[in-house]
C-alpha cells in the first residue's frame, strides 16, 4: 500500500459490521433482485494496490486444523480471484496471532477468534461471521478488513459428512472482504436457499451444503463493476422506478436474459434511480420488486424509514436490449 492509512487525521473506522444471519426460515413467494455496493463504486480496495494481502489467524481449537483452515480461506478467495471480468488478485501472507478485529494492525486477518472475544464485541452467539473494514474518508477506499467466524459452530470443509461448509461462508464474506453488500437476488424454500441464488444473499444456505461455494451471474457482475478488468465486455441498464411520478427508495430491479439465464440485481437509491452493470450483451426482462416483508431493511444495510415497499413487482412489457460499453436507459412505472 502506498498510502500510510493509519496516521492520517482523515481516516475513522467504518461502523458498518456485517452480519450474516442464519439460515432463517423465511417463507413467502420466491424473491428476485441484486447485488449492492457498500458504499458506491469508491468503496473497494484502492486502484494503486497490487495485490490486497491477507493473513489467517492461527488457531487451532476449533473443529478444523489450522491448515484446513488455510486451505478452505485460499480457496474462498482463489473463487473471487480468478474472475476474468474483474481486475483483483488477494495474495496469501501466512498464519498471524493478530485477532481478527484487532484494527489499525495492517493485518487482513481471516478465521477464528474466541467467544469470549465475540462477547466484548457485543456479538450475538448466533453469528456465523462478520466482516468489517477500516476506509479512507476521501477517496472511500478500503484500508484494513478482517474477517471473523465464530468458532461455536461446527466448520468443516466436508459438508457433506455434516457442520457448516467454512468455504461456503468465506466465499460469502470475502464478498463483503471486496466490498460487496447484499443480494436480493435468490430464491427460498421457507426452509432454506435454494441452488441459483446469489452468494451475497444475506442468509447462510445452512449446514451440511455447499452450495454456497460457487458464484452467481449476480455476484460477478458486481465484483465485476467495483474492479472492472480486461475481460469485461458488458454493457448495463440505467433508469428511475417511479410511482404516480415520484422515484420509489430502494425499490430493487432485476434484469433477466432467458436464452443463456442470467439475472443480475441492483438496488434504486433514494431517488429511485439505479444502474445495473456488468451485463452481458443480449436482450433482458427488467423488473422492479420491493424488498420481500420478511426481510427486514436492515439485512441490506438500509435504514426501515427509506425503504418503500409500497408497489406492485412490475415487469416491463418489453425486452431491453444491453449492448457493450452502452448503457441503455429504462423508466418503470409501478403500481402502489
Ligand atoms: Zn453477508
Amino acid at each position: 500500500m502506498k498510502s500510510e492509512p493509519f496516521r492520517t487525521r482523515a481516516m475513522r473506522p467504518l461502523v458498518a459490521a456485517v452480519i450474516c444471519a442464519f439460515a432463517l426460515p423465511l417463507g413467502g413467494p420466491p424473491a428476485a433482485s441484486g447485488y449492492q455496493l457498500v458504499g458506491g463504486a469508491t468503496f473497494r480496495w484502492p486502484p494503486q494496490l497490487d495485490a490486497v494481502p491477507y493473513w489467517v489467524a492461527n488457531r487451532d481449537d476449533n473443529w478444523m486444523t489450522v491448515e484446513d483452515v488455510v486451505t478452505e480461506t485460499r480457496a474462498a478467495m482463489n473463487t473471487w480471484d480468478q474472475i476474468a471480468q474483474a481486475d483483483l488478485t488477494l495474495s496469501y501472507q501466512g498464519l498471524t496471532n493478530q485477532r481478527p478485529f484487532d484494527f489499525f494492525d495492517r493485518t487482513n486477518t481471516v478465521g477464528f477468534s474466541t467467544r469470549e472475544h465475540l462477547r466484548e464485541l457485543g456479538l450475538s452467539e448466533a453469528t456465523l461471521s462478520v466482516t468489517s473494514w477500516l476506509n479512507f474518508v476521501g477517496t472511500g477506499h478500503i484500508a484494513e478488513s478482517d474477517i471473523l467466524v465464530n468458532p461455536a459452530f461446527n466448520w468443516t470443509d466436508t459438508p457433506e459428512r455434516g457442520g457448516w461448509d467454512y468455504r461456503s461462508l468465506m466465499v460469502h464474506e470475502v464478498g463483503h472482504f471486496l466490498g460487496l453488500g447484499h443480494s436480493n437476488v435468490g430464491r427460498d424454500a421457507g426452509d432454506g436457499l435454494l441452488a441459483g441464488s446469489a452468494i451475497m444473499w444475506p442468509y447462510s444456505f445452512g449446514s451440511m451444503s455447499s452450495l454456497g461455494r460457487t458464484l452467481t451471474d449476480d455476484d460477478i457482475a458486481g465484483i465485476s463493476v467495483l474492479y472492472p478488468g480486461p475481460a469485461r465486455e458488458t454493457g448495463a441498464i440505467s433508469g428511475i422506478v417511479r410511482r404516480d411520478g415520484v422515484g420509489v427508495s430502494h425499490a430493487h430491479v432485476t434484469a433477466f436474459e432467458p436464452h443463456a439465464g442470467h439475472t443480475v440485481g441492483a438496488w434504486a437509491d433514494a431517488a429511485g434511480r439505479f444502474e445495473l452493470g456488468g451485463l452481458v450483451p443480449g436482450r433482458y426482462v427488467v423488473r422492479a420488486n420491493p424488498i420481500p416483508e420478511t426481510h427486514p431493511a436492515g439485512a441490506y444495510f438500509f435504514s426501515h424509514a427509506v425503504v418503500d415497499r409500497d408497489f406492485q413487482v412490475t415487469i416491463l412489457p418489453r425486452f431491453v436490449v444491453v449492448r457493450r460499453d452502452e448503457a441503455t436507459e429504462v423508466e418503470i412505472e409501478v403500481l402502489p
